[in-house]
């Protein structure tokens, strides 16, 4: 789906009518920091057009899913040193809780911990 949808958190901070701490937009995506930080630099990147998730973004806009990444990148950047995790919960079992598309920039000044891989 690639619209506002009224009863969606995340496109209610995108049109303003929710705070949030803003720290990067563009005309295709915004940058705010998670209310519940789990990292020295923990952002949420969404698009402004409304995608459940990835996959579906991936599938019906690739190139706003590239810029999504492209916004990531200059958070990381100007917020950290430029390297970053960028996390796309897909699914409620995946740990999904709000069902518009949003990247999580994971970030520090220290080298991060946890990896998979
Ligand atoms: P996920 O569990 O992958 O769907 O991630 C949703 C994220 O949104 C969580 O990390 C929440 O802490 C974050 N979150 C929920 N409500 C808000 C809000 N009003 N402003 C900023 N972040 C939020």
């Amino acid at each position: 789906m690639s619209s506002t949808v009224t009863d969606c958190l995340f496109c209610r901070i995108v049109a303003g009518h929710l705070p949030a701490d803003v720290v990067a937009q563009d005309e295709h995506a915004v940058a705010f920091r998670d209310i519940d930080p789990k990292a020295p630099v923990h952002v949420l990147v969404v698009p402004r057009e409304h995608y459940g998730d990835v996959t579906q973004l991936a599938s019906g806009n690739p190139a706003l899913l590239g810029r999504v990444v492209e916004l990531a990148e200059e958070v990381a950047a100007q917020e950290g040193n430029g390297q970053f995790r960028l996390i796309f919960n897909t699914g409620p079992h995946a740990g999904q809780s709000v069902f518009h598309v949003h990247g999580h920039v994971i970030a520090g000044p220290e080298p991060l911990g946890w990896s998979p891989a």
